[in-house]
């Protein structure tokens, strides 16, 4: 059963608390010292369904080798292709660490601004298929979904996930997190980035943890089950929304991310199932270099 989230805003009046958090602190943590050491080693192509449009995360066939530690790891992206340049130079990279300001102390208020979009997102359930591709499990979807911010609508290509989470909240990281990643007709892309936390079972997650491709390169197809990417998202809609980029090499900035606030849970053997096959793909947070991070209540309906 699908849900739609929409922005209150979009109701009329301006209920939404929308809040323009400058996070510009701490936002370089390096905490490379959390990750776990890749298992293995990983393909040359980072395989990915998008058409080659911009920004895009279909691979070059002449792409390097990349990983997650060593000479290859986050550190050298940049220099291990001209291609991968913006992993080095770009000034509005992600993830970041989400710094809030702390309530009631020495940080001042934050400043209130009503951003010019408002979010939507029209799920369903689909049939779709999973591909392990050597950095991430990945799965991916054909068409019907659509995430709309401001006039532009954006459709769910694929989504996929990180252990430990990429986006940190005040410095917190967590086991793992998701990424919905939409892309507009004009090849603009906008993830929805949902963090998870070790708690309780998650049913919703089942249909594709019972069929997680262990093999790289082996896709797999589940033809006679439906996911429920709404099943997915938090009860809670507050997201932090700012621009950023892909998290894997080529790093193309351009990308819209929206960050939700509140984590979803996944039990311990949930998180094990996924971390037994991929684990310690997970970028280090960027400068924010003065971005400034939206945050937006939103609302749920049914449809
Ligand atoms: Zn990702």
């Amino acid at each position: 059963m699908g849900i739609r989230v929409w922005s209150r805003r979009g109701s009329g009046r301006a209920a939404a608390v929308v809040v323009v958090v400058a996070v510009a602190l701490a936002a370089c943590k390096r905490e490379a010292a959390t990750r776990a050491a890749p298992s293995g080693a990983e393909p040359s192509a980072h395989a990915t369904p998008l058409p080659r449009t911009r920004p895009s995360v279909a691979p070059e066939p002449h792409d390097p080798v990349w990983h997650y530690e060593g000479e290859e790891g986050p550190e050298h992206w940049g220099d291990l292709s001209p291609a991968f340049a913006a992993c080095r130079d770009g000034r509005a990279q992600s993830p970041i660490d989400i710094v809030l300001p702390a309530r009631g102390g020495l940080t001042p208020a934050p400043k209130l601004q009503f951003p010019a979009a408002t979010l939507r997102i029209a799920h369903h359930e689909h049939v779709a298929d999973g591909i392990n591709n050597g950095h991430t499990i990945q799965v991916n979807y054909d068409d019907g979904d659509t995430l709309v911010l401001g006039d532009t609508a954006y459709d769910l290509v694929q989504y996929h996930f990180h252990n430990p989470s990429e986006h940190l909240l005040s410095g917190r990281r967590f086991p793992m997190e998701v990424h919905m990643v939409h892309r507009s007709a004009a090849g603009d892309l906008a993830v929805v980035a949902v963090l998870i936390e070790e708690g309780g079972h998650n049913r919703a997650f089942e249909p594709v943890w019972a069929n997680l491709p262990r093999t790289k390169g082996v896709e797999t197809h589940y033809e006679h089950v439906t996911v429920d990417v709404d099943a997915l998202l938090p009860a809670g809609r507050t997201s932090y929304r700012y621009e950023g980029s892909l998290t894997t090499p080529p790093c193309t900035e351009g990308v819209t991310w929206i960050v939700l606030t509140m984590p979803i849970e996944l039990d311990t053997a949930q998180i094990r199932a996924f971390t037994d096959i991929v684990h310690g793909n997970s970028r280090p947070a960027q400068p924010l270099n003065g971005r400034t991070v939206v945050a937006d209540m939103v609302a749920v309906t049914s449809r």
